[in-house]
């Protein structure tokens, strides 16, 4: 019985839970991308452009690019 368990707070609320590792600038780049496209309204419609997004997918590549071109040597 040396179990210890975590008491959620008693009006139901959690404490949010945060990651204790840092991401690479290519995931860094697509966490970007995706937090863009969720409240975006322009990225959710099909019918619509948006250049923030291109501007974004557009980094995102060529940090990925350059991740591979390091694997290469
Ligand atoms: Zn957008």
């Amino acid at each position: 019985m040396d179990e210890r368990k975590e008491r959620a707070p008693r009006d139901g609320t959690r404490a949010p839970l945060v990651a204790a590792v840092s991401l690479t600038p290519v995931q860094e780049a697509y966490g970007r991308i995706t937090a863009h496209a969720l409240r975006c309204d322009d990225c959710r419609d099909v019918d619509q452009h948006c250049d923030v997004a291109e501007q974004l997918w557009l980094t995102y590549q060529a940090l990925t690019d350059g991740a591979f071109r390091r694997l290469e040597g």
